[in-house]
């Protein structure tokens, strides 16, 4: 059963890391003409109501997008994604967050494709109506980890693989790996952008340390914790971002915007990054 709805999280802290990174991958795949192709396995519904009671139940963006919509001293790469959800509030205000096929659609070229996997129904139909009909954009009612095999190599052997699951069961986790063992055969210089929580599970801790040995020819992770876990040990600390052959570019961006966002999003005394990676 598929019970996780992001509405309910939408432009919260990890939205911000998670669509920061990938407006940066996406910027540098448009540095070459040469067409790509992006593939959401986990696409969502595309665009969320921050003034529905999904995302007024708990928040969450006030303490992610909130603070920075009115900053005026964003570093660059943080102003270029907040201009995008800027451009997805044509009304000013701060109503509606993009998610990521909405900040795909706006930064890819008529060329590039799109390839949308959302296995919830009603997400599915909302995102469907949404971008559906677009040129050069497939959404598809599937599973993402199971779909991405489908879509790979692109035949322009350009590409950006998004996976960004809702981990709800401890099964996303294997699931991923084994999804990008494939993927990495069918597609070895494809780039691999994949969030992951940061919460009191074994199977999270472990992930990064998985995926590293996964990718022989490069890789960057990029982690923002912002809050304590509660006295259970529940609750979402922060969230790492880990990229398979990464843009050679993307380190020292991140490494000027991530303690920026320490100061601007972390929500206790112990709040911290960490940046590390492993050139091709
Ligand atoms: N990528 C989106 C964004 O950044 O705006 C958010 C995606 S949300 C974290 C995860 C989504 O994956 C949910 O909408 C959920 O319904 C969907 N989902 C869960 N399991 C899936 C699967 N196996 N294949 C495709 N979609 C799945």
């Amino acid at each position: 059963m598929l019970a996780y709805r992001h509405a309910f999280h939408a432009g919260n802290h990890a939205d911000v890391l998670k669509h920061l990174v990938l407006v940066q991958v996406l910027r540098y795949m448009n540095g070459k003409d040469k067409p790509y192709r992006y593939v959401d396995t986990h696409a969502g519904a595309g665009g969320y109501s921050l003034e529905g009671r999904y995302a007024q139940k708990k928040g969450e963006y006030e303490r992610g997008i909130a603070l920075l919509w009115e900053r005026d001293d964003l570093p660059e790469p943080l102003a270029d994604y907040v201009s995008l959800v800027r451009q997805f509030n044509p009304q000013g205000a701060l109503e509606q967050y993009p998610g990521s096929p909405a900040i795909a659609q706006m930064l890819l070229r008529p060329t590039d494709q799109m390839r949308l996997f959302e296995l919830h129904p009603t997400e599915h139909r909302i995102l469907d109506a949404y971008l559906g009909k677009q040129r050069g954009v497939e959404v598809r009612h599937a599973d993402g980890f199971d779909g991405l095999k489908g879509t790979l190599p692109p035949t322009t052997r350009r590409g950006v693989v998004l996976m960004d699951p809702s981990y709800e069961g401890n099964g996303d986790y294997g699931k991923v790996i084994a999804s990008l063992r494939d993927a990495l055969q069918r597609f070895a210089e494809g780039v691999y952008v994949i969030w992951y929580p940061q919460v009191q599970k074994v199977e999270a801790a472990e992930l990064p340390r998985r995926l590293e040995a996964l990718a022989p020819k490069g890789w960057l992770h990029a982690r923002l914790t912002v809050a304590k876990p509660d006295s259970l040990g529940f609750g979402l600390a922060g969230s790492g971002m880990f990229v398979i052959n990464p843009p050679y570019t993307l380190h020292d961006t991140l490494a000027g915007v991530l303690p920026w966002l320490v100061e601007v999003l972390g929500q206790y005394d112990g709040a911290n990054y960490l940046l590390d990676q492993r050139p091709a």
